[in-house]
């Protein structure tokens, strides 16, 4: 174990792992048919995989994301036999054995790694699993169009492989009129009519509520599992995950004309309680929440002011007498949500969560071991 996972910091970061799973089974029964992923990338955007993936698995989920080749080995020694891992960033050269021997699949992103798949499995004689990504409008990964086009005339190009997805990726799916879906969509679909006997796969979470035309037989969330809002401007219908919950090192009392933190941004009015808790930049709580951000000390919401600095936060806690150093403050869970600390910090729900880091003394709750107990 590293140094600082064996003495973390005295925040807490807690996941709630009964909650991913009942956000998987509420977008999993919005589906008629269709199969429900779940999408691990990034250490499960950063809740830690080795306990998101088994609980996903606990609950059902049999088919897994993740960005890169590493991320699918660790994933693979989490997850039953029977799951199947994806590895969106494609097969690069000289990774063939290991996904080979990983049964990892390949989300193949071009001709060259379609032939490069195909070759390795002509040479093994044997059909090897693979995902085929067809860019609709991302312009980022998959197959261009030009190259879509050249493989929808010539489908024997796919027959070494046991191709078990089609797919591609929405650009802005959580804007339900926004007319790039409907036309994403009608490219996957002109695209899937060369190859009508395969299996598609095209929604994100917020793709799901964009209805049953956008499900095909496989969906992909990821924020929506960790308990970010899919939907804009609508209530979430998922439950929040990730509760951050910071120690209060210090109580500071202090009279105008003090000012608070680095760069003396922050000049106190009167006689004012400063908290000073253990969360900073360094442990993904952003900088951009200097003097915006807020926190809960028991039922009262509390101003961040002055900077956030690297390891510390300061909270004007004049309205709380009782805080004292020891407390915790609930900087990010119920009632302050990922996508309010996002949209204060002026990012998005995703960022926050990949950012936390491995400082934080992490506590899990629920998940399949709980129910074993
Ligand atoms: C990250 C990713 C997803 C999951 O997206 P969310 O918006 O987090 O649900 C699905 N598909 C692909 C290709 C991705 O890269």
């Amino acid at each position: 174990m590293d140094p600082l996972s064996a003495r973390p910091s005295q925040s807490v970061l807690t996941v709630d792992l009964d909650a991913i799973v009942a956000n998987y089974r509420t977008l999993a029964a919005r589906l008629k048919g269709a199969a429900c992923a779940g999408v691990v990338k990034a250490d499960a955007y950063g809740l830690g995989v080795h306990r998101v993936a088994p609980a996903l698995a606990a609950a059902g989920c049999r088919e897994f994301f993740v960005a890169h080749l590493g991320e699918g080995l660790a994933v693979r020694e989490v997850t039953p036999r029977d799951a199947r891992v994806y590895v969106l960033h494609g097969l690069l050269a000289g990774e063939e054995d290991e996904f080979r021997a990983s049964s990892l699949t390949p989300v193949l992103n071009d001709l060259e790694q379609i032939a490069r798949w195909s070759a390795v499995a002509k040479s093994r004689g044997m059909r090897l699993p693979a995902a085929v990504h067809v860019d609709t409008g991302m312009s980022r990964l998959g197959l261009p169009a030009a190259e879509a086009k050249t493989l929808a005339a010539d489908p024997s190009r796919l027959e070494a492989l046991d191709v078990r997805y089609v797919m591609s990726h929405l650009a802005c799916a959580e804007e339900t009129g926004n007319p790039l879906n409907p036309a994403q969509l009608a490219e996957f679909t002109r695209f899937r009519q060369a190859f009508p006997q395969l299996k598609a796969s095209l929604a994100n979470s917020s793709g799901i509520f964009l209805g049953p035309a956008y499900h095909f037989d496989l969906v992909r969330p990821g924020c929506a599992l960790y308990g970010i809002n899919p939907l804009l401007q609508q209530p979430n219908p998922l439950r929040q995950v990730a509760r951050l919950e910071g120690k209060i090192l210090q109580i500071h009392e202090v009279d105008p004309p003090r000012t608070v933190g680095y760069g003396a941004t922050h000049r106190v009015a009167g006689r004012t309680r400063i908290a000073t808790v253990a969360a900073g930049y360094a442990d993904g709580w952003p900088r951009s929440l200097s003097s915006r951000g807020s926190a809960f000390i028991g039922d009262s919401r509390v101003p961040v002011i002055g900077r956030v600095s690297m390891d510390l936060t300061t909270l004007d806690v004049t309205a709380v007498p009782a805080a004292k150093a020891g407390d915790t403050v609930e900087l990010m869970g119920e009632r302050i949500p990922v996508d309010e600390v996002a949209e204060t910090a002026g990012t998005i729900g995703y960022e926050i969560l990949t950012r936390l880091g491995a400082r934080y003394h992490r506590v899990y709750t629920g998940g399949p071991a709980a129910a074993a107990q």
